[in-house]
């Protein structure tokens, strides 16, 4: 009887010394940048390493598969797939922040800002588009931008970097808002610094700036027309202001025009666009070299034009490219994984459950 006892003791304290060791070695980030590629499928990732403009995808350690279907179709649109990852909830397409019945749900920002974290926001579409607006507003129609300025305006939000002045800006102000209201303004009145161009914004103090909101353009970004606009130095600027914060940050950066090219079955200009977010990624890979408490996730909302990549004229060294829709496919999207917790994401799953795992790590710290 001793002895079984003695067994029982034995395997009970096997088990318990097997769990610590096993979560001591998954090290959990104190901070984490969420790469978003709109409309990314494996085959852009795959036409973009093997064009050269796509190396830094080959530094990703860990990662998995992620289903991107939303409660109202196979087919999702960024509204829903962002709703997803900001609060783990699946829910209709063209929906910003809310569940199938309207209502309002707790969005990621809330969740980092009430563990004290810095959060941040950048994309090169205008940031009330679909897939930042879903991490600090929530509206029934993603298309109530003006709305989701001022909710965003409101939030909890410490950066912003991306186009789109018209929806914070009344009409005597050259911008496009109704109710009059200036909310560039009345930002400044709660500490944030105000920036129009890249030039200001590369130049910005960084140890000294709290909070920005850089409206780079007037709508989206023209790459082409500003050449400037660099993802990767807006994402620099980003991870060294919010990083001052001891208790860390939470950043999502969108090459969100990756999407627009391949609905427009444009595979040049869709390689241009990929080629600015894999030098985005290299900056953030490089600082999590340096800072070893930084988990980077890259994934996208969808793909975007059933992109298939076929033998090429050149049988050693390119690609036919096919496109078999200007719309979205419902092709899989990559999901990968590199620094701090990078092991909790691998695996095959559905959009809203990488939602739940991106705000556990947020929740339980
Ligand atoms: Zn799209």
């Amino acid at each position: 009887m001793q002895f079984k006892f003695k067994l029982y003791i034995q395997i009970i304290l096997t088990i318990l010394v097997g769990i610590e060791v096993h979560a001591k070695s998954i090290e959990k980030p104190k901070s984490i940048i969420l790469f978003i590629g709109d409309g990314m499928g494996v085959s852009q990732v795959t036409a973009a390493i093997m064009n050269n403009v796509g190396s830094n995808f080959m530094r990703f350690t860990n990662g998995g598969l992620v289903l991107t279907s939303s409660s109202s179709s196979w087919i999702t649109d960024s509204a829903a797939s962002a709703t997803a990852w900001s609060t783990g909830v699946k829910t209709y397409n063209k929906a910003i922040g809310v569940d199938d019945d309207k209502n309002d749900l707790k969005l990621l920002v809330d969740y980092a800002s009430e563990k004290g974290m810095s959060t941040g926001l950048i994309a090169t579409s205008s940031i009330t588009h679909a897939t930042p607006a879903a991490f600090v507003a929530s509206v029934d129609l993603r298309k109530k931008e003006f709305e989701i300025a001022l909710q965003m305006s409101e939030s909890e939000i410490d950066l912003i970097i991306g186009g789109g002045l018209k929806f914070f800006l009344p009409k005597v102000d050259k911008g496009e808002r109704r109710d009059g209201r200036n909310l560039l303004n009345e930002m400044k009145s709660k500490n944030f610094t105000v920036v129009y161009d890249m030039e200001d914004l590369m130049s910005l103090d960084r140890e000294k700036t709290e909070k920005v909101i850089a409206l780079l353009s007037y709508k989206a970004f023209n790459k082409r027309e500003n050449p400037s606009l660099k993802l990767a130095d807006m994402t620099k600027v980003a991870i060294e202001i919010l990083d001052k914060n001891e208790k860390g940050f939470f950043l999502m950066v969108e090459g969100s025009q990756i999407d627009w090219e391949a609905h427009d079955n444009d595979y040049k200009e869709m390689l241009f666009q990929l080629e600015d977010f894999n030098e985005a990624l290299g900056v953030a890979l490089d600082y999590a070299e340096t800072k070893k408490e930084l988990l980077i996730l890259v994934t996208a909302d969808h793909e975007t034009g059933g992109l298939t990549l076929l033998q090429g004229r050149d049988k050693s060294r390119e690609f036919n490219e096919k496109w078999s829709t200007h719309g979205h496919s419902g092709s899989s999207v990559p999901l990968l994984a590199a620094g701090a917790g990078s092991e909790l994401f691998g695996g095959v799953m559905e959009i809203d459950e990488l939602g739940r795992r991106i705000i556990s790590l947020i929740k339980n710290r």
